[in-house]
């Protein structure tokens, strides 16, 4: 098992985490619909 595992909101898809830069922090999003979100 790797972790937490979120669901899209919108699609039911595999959130996928990835460290922004800009952000300089964590975000989720999802590749189906392309949804991006703040995780923290
Ligand atoms: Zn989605």
């Amino acid at each position: 098992m790797c972790g937490l595992k979120i669901p899209c909101e919108h699609c039911n898809g595999d959130i996928t985490e990835y460290y922004n830069d800009g952000y300089k922090g964590k975000r989720g999003k999802c590749p189906i619909c392309g949804v991006d979100f703040p995780l923290e």
